[in-house]
């Protein structure tokens, strides 16, 4: 029988949370630390995958995910001059198959009503900032110095600018990408080209404008009002001109690319109603030492260009989840994990960085390919293939993928307690 250990998880976002509950499951002792004292639903929206989803029916929140977002069947980009770039569909690869457009903060709140429902102790308002790993256990302090408990083991899953991530023995590179998004949150529109749409849109002009908009369906549970996530992609160091440049100047803007947005900026009084998203790109060779295990942007955060972090911090759980039950000591079950992650996480991190700067860069020379290549290329067969198998985030390389697992939409979860 695996031995069971007393765990402590920083951080209790996607991957933080799922970790948890994994782990709980299987017998262990588990204790969340999490920076924000009173967690509430923020953020805009995120595109689940069938990956992620998987995991959230493992998990047993799938039907609670899907009665909060909207399910998604397509991804379409275009030129503002309406010639078609991308077209793809999950339904590609299986009729059944979906993606899910959710509130980054409804995610959140199903995740951690879970951890909550499986007792596990959440401490909010504990910002740590000292791990300290021992022979035999590790140490972690908050930032006023105090001690908040020795550990057989702990998840490092405090998000992208994790300060954490330095104080283990793993190199690590960290990088700021020059181009992020600004995000408007929207009440879906009754009528036009985006009501009740399934469909991740895009419109692109060059490498240096791009719009998009997501249904993500509602907030929380019990609202009635759908919500649409806008996104307007921004160099970051153009981000105060913008805004000395005011609303109207860029209410016209985003209306030049795509006349679709109209309904969701009536609502929109001032630019500072909009919410800034810098990305970083996060490249370490492993993601373990001999307690400790780091999991999901902390351990790879890339830019969202392929829809996939939140999905690869919910895969990571459920690894780690599968390498703590196999054969041999704790360090034998981490460096398992950091095995098991490896060719999933190459593979989606070299395509989001060799992607971006098609979308997102200064170079409109980079459009060029990508407006007149793309779309004839995924017309053959086995390449449209690939590009599918990217999208549900089942890729380990260029021409090999994970198992791919169908999902009933509602059907009971797989995996209770
Ligand atoms: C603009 C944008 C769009 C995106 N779109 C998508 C998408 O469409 N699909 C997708 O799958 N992903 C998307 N992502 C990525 C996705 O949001 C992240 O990959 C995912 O949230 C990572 O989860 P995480 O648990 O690793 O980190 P986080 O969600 O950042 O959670 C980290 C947690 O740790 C806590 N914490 C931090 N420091 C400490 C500390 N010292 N002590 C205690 N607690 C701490 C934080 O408060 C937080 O709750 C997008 C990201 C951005 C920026």
């Amino acid at each position: 029988m695996a031995k069971k250990y007393k765990i402590a998880v920083i951080g209790c976002g996607s991957a933080g949370a799922a970790a948890a509950i994994y782990l709980k499951r299987a017998g262990h002792d588990l204790r969340i630390f999490e920076k924000i004292a009173d967690p509430k639903p923020v953020g805009a929206g995120i595109l689940m995958q069938p990956s992620g989803l998987e995991v959230l029916y493992e998990l047993g929140l799938l039907e609670d995910v899907l009665r909060l977002g909207t399910r998604v069947d397509r991804l379409f980009g275009e030129t503002k001059k309406g010639r078609p770039i991308l077209d793809i569909g999950y339904q590609d690869i299986d009729q059944n198959a979906y993606g899910l457009g959710i509130h980054r903060g409804a995610l959140f709140m199903a995740l951690f009503n879970a951890v909550q429902k499986e007792n596990i102790s959440v401490e909010c308002g504990v910002d740590i900032q000292s791990l300290e790993e021992r022979r035999d256990s590790v140490v972690l302090k908050d930032s006023e110095g105090k001690l908040c408990g020795m550990f057989d083991f702990v998840i490092i899953a405090d998000g992208a600018r994790s300060t954490l991530r330095s104080q283990i023995k793993i190199d690590s590179q960290i990088d700021a990408y020059p181009w992020g998004a600004i995000w408007h949150i929207a009440d879906e529109p009754t009528s036009g080209p985006l009501a009740d749409g399934r469909v991740l849109a895009q419109v692109y002009e060059n490498t240096q404008q791009m719009i998009g908009f997501l249904p993500t369906g509602v907030s929380h549970p019990g609202s009635q009002r759908k919500l649409t996530s806008m996104f307007w992609s921004i160099e970051m160091a153009t981000i105060d001109t913008w805004k000395k440049g005011g609303l109207n100047a860029w209410r016209d803007q985003a209306l030049a690319l795509s006349p679709n947005a109209e309904p969701l900026l009536v609502g929109l009084n001032s630019l500072d109603e909009l919410q800034v998203a810098g990305y970083h790109d996060v490249r370490m060779q492993t993601w373990n030492t001999a307690r400790t295990a780091i999991l999901g942007d902390a351990a790879h955060a890339m830019s969202p260009q392929l829809g996939q972090g939140a999905n690869l911090a919910l895969f990571d759980a459920k690894e780690l989840d599968w390498a703590m039950q196999q054969d041999g000591d704790l360090h034998q079950c981490l460096n398992a994990y950091s095995r098991r992650r490896k060719q999933h996480l190459a593979y989606y991190q070299l395509a989001s960085r060799w992607l971006t700067p098609i979308f997102q860069s200064r170079w409109p020379v980079l459009s060029w390919p990508r407006d007149t290549l793309f779309e004839p290329i995924s017309r053959i067969p086995f390449v449209r293939r690939q590009m599918v198998e990217s999208l549900l985030g089942i890729k380990t390389g260029l021409f090999s993928r994970m198992q791919y697992r169908a999902l009933p939409p509602l059907l009971p979860p797989a995996k209770t307690t």
